[in-house]
C-alpha cells in the first residue's frame, strides 16, 4: 500500500471535516509559546489507524519533514499537524 498526503487548506478540512478546524494546538510543549504555531492539515488515502501508523509517519517526515500528527474523531483519513516557529518542535497542548 503506497501512502499519499495532500496537504489541505483549512476552507477545505471544514468541508470534510468541521471539528477539526477548532482543534488547535495552543502551546508549544518544549518553550511554551503560544504564538507564532503554524497548524497544518492532511488528507490521506489510507485510515489513520494503527495499521498505517508507520507508514504515515515515514510519508510525513519525507514529504513534509514532521513527525507528529494529531486526529480527527469525523474523519479518519484526515490529520492535522504543529510546529513552533520559535524552537522548531512539534509536540503540543492540543485543545479545542
Ligand atoms: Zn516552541
Amino acid at each position: 500500500m503506497v501512502i499519499e498526503i495532500k496537504e489541505l487548506t483549512s476552507a477545505e478540512v471544514g468541508k470534510i471535516c468541521v471539528p477539526l478546524i477548532s482543534f488547535n494546538p495552543e502551546r508549544c510543549l518544549s518553550c511554551g509559546s503560544k504564538t507564532g504555531i503554524v497548524q497544518r492539515f492532511f488528507l490521506l488515502n489510507v485510515p489513520a489507524t494503527e495499521e498505517f501508523h508507520k507508514q504515515i509517519k515515514k510519508e510525513l517526515r519525507n514529504k513534509f519533514g514532521l513527525s507528529y500528527y494529531a486526529l480527527c474523531q469525523d474523519n479518519d483519513k484526515v490529520v492535522t499537524t504543529a510546529k513552533c516557529s520559535e524552537c522548531d518542535d512539534e509536540k503540543m497542548h492540543w485543545d479545542y
